[in-house]
């Protein structure tokens, strides 16, 4: 699968051709919004060229871009898991079904990414706005997956499939192309490693689910 990589500050997102259109999978922060829109320039790819978002869950640096996106081309379909409509609603990543960060050090390490945002890549964090979204309102258009679903089975002229992969967040999804490729949002994760996250992502819900994903 041909898979463009859009680089951000701390994120990536990803479109695939699909025909005439791109699917994206997953926005970005979203003070990550000019940077984003020289990125999709240098891909050479306009906003009115994506048919589709699929979220992959409903995390701050996955939906923070989503309504900034909406504004210029409303017409997008969004993909979400039909966990993720009552949390993209509330605005602020779930805290409700447990878990939390993986350790200590992790949290310490959380402290500093503050320090990095702030002091390297001036932006300007408010610590109040902080695992927080602009709420989003799923609309009759939208496209909620319940259990395995093939791309084609949304309209999607694509050789895979969407699987949810619980763990990280209840609504984690992930996608899978039939090539082997695999985008999984934070569904899987092996960096930070000296900070105890070894082949784990640092925020979890549930660990066994995440690792049964
Ligand atoms: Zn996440």
């Amino acid at each position: 699968m041909e898979i463009i990589e859009i680089k951000l500050s701390v994120t990536n997102c990803f479109l695939i051709k699909n025909q005439r259109n791109y699917v994206m999978v997953d926005t970005g922060y979203e003070y990550d919004w000019d940077l984003f829109r020289k990125r999709l320039t240098e891909a050479a790819v306009g906003l009115q060229e994506i048919s589709h978002i699929i979220l992959t869950h409903h995390h701050d640096d996955h939906c923070g871009l989503l309504h900034k996106i909406l504004e210029v081309n409303g017409s997008i379909r969004v993909v979400m898991s039909h966990q993720a409509e009552s949390l993209l609603l509330k605005g602020e990543n779930d805290r409700t079904h447990g878990g939390g960060l993986l350790n200590k050090r992790v949290e310490f390490l959380i402290g500093l990414k503050q320090l990095y945002l702030s002091l390297v890549l001036k932006k300007s964090v408010n610590k109040k706005d902080n695992l927080k979204f602009k709420p989003y309102e799923a609309r009759d258009n939208d496209i909620k997956i319940m259990g395995e679903t093939r791309l084609v089975d949304i309209g999607l002229n694509l050789a895979g499939k969407i699987i949810e992969t619980p763990g990280h967040t209840i609504d984690s999804i992930s996608i899978v192309f039939e090539d082997g490729d695999c985008i999984v949002g934070d569904a899987a994760a092996n960096f930070l490693r000296f900070a105890g996250t070894k082949y784990c992502v640092i925020f979890v819900t549930d660990i066994r689910e995440y690792y049964r994903s």
